[in-house]
């Protein structure tokens, strides 16, 4: 079985999406507990490779290629850049949220400063034509980060699955073929 109910978001925008697509290489950020990066590892098959990041430690998972650190800090991009060894990424997934505070402009800079590294990261690391979705508050940054997103990727598509509970402000950014730069 998964280990979180949050499987379910990504199998259902993966089917309705084909966010997948075959890929080969891809990034788990805030990962933990790791239901994500199941559902990944079964995606790519046995010659594909999932990365996963978390501040959290996580009991092991066959085949991925777990990183415990902090994605805002240098040296956990160091470590990611080193799994991923020259390679093209093929997918970027990104379900991180920050640690609530409970403030609520706090919370939501920190949430998008989030969703900004995960798009500088795939504007350098992803490959032309390959796809990123990324978990987003819906909040006073959010049509920036839209913006921004559409900067990097021919498409932009706001998605709510079912899976996720209708009250939450969470949405995803499905963020579709990487432009050329
Ligand atoms: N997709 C996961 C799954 O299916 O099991 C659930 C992810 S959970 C909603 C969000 C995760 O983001 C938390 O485990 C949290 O530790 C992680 N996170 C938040 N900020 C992070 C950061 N700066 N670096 C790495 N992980 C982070």
């Amino acid at each position: 079985g998964y280990r979180s109910r949050a499987a379910y978001k990504l199998l259902e925008i993966d089917r309705d999406d084909n966010l997948f697509n075959k890929a080969q290489i891809v990034v788990d950020l805030g990962c933990a507990p790791g239901s994500w990066s199941q559902v990944a590892i079964g995606k790519v098959g046995v010659n594909g490779k999932v990365i996963g990041v978390d501040l959290l430690e996580i009991d092991p998972i066959p085949r991925l290629n777990f990183i415990h650190g902090d994605f805002t800090e240098q040296e956990t991009l160091n470590r990611l850049l080193m799994a991923i060894d020259n390679k093209e990424v093929d997918l970027v997934i990104s379900d991180m949220a920050p640690n609530l505070s409970g403030i609520k402009n706090v919370d939501q800079a920190r949430s998008a400063y989030l969703v900004e590294l995960v798009l500088d990261f795939s504007a350098s690391y992803l490959k032309v034509g390959g796809n990123c979705l990324i978990k987003v508050f819906q909040g006073s940054e959010f049509e920036d980060l839209v913006k921004l997103a559409r900067n990097v990727f021919t498409q932009v598509i706001i998605r709510k699955p079912e899976a996720s509970r209708s009250k939450s402000k969470e949405v995803y950014l499905l963020c579709k073929s990487k432009k050329p730069m």
